[in-house]
């Protein structure tokens, strides 16, 4: 516990004053989902919902509680539906930034 708390200062001083930047969130996130896909191997797919659930989740359609709950908390425990959904919200992404512009 302690350790922990070490490391938090010593990277905050790394960070000036630097609050967390949208590039660090993002950072952020993929070493977190590298640890993932790393931890949680599902070659053979087992349990894993349909394709068009997860990409109605990452183009932030509507989707019952029911699926969102059932489909975020297997995707925390399946590496190959997180890579599914990476691919996804990159998408989502990049349609988006394209009707911005
Ligand atoms: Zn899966």
């Amino acid at each position: 516990m302690q350790e922990n708390g070490k490391e938090r200062r010593q990277m905050k001083e790394d960070k000036d004053d630097d609050f967390f930047s949208e590039e660090d969130d993002e950072l952020f996130g993929e070493h977190l989902l590298r640890f993932l896909v790393k931890k949680y191997p599902n070659p053979d797919r087992i349990g894993c919902p349909d394709t068009g659930i997860i990409r109605d989740i990452a183009f932030r359609r509507k989707v019952t509680p029911e699926n969102l709950g059932k489909v975020t908390s297997h995707i925390l425990k399946c590496s190959e539906c997180i890579w599914d959904a990476l691919a996804y919200v990159e998408e989502y992404r990049k349609t988006k930034k394209e009707s911005e512009e």
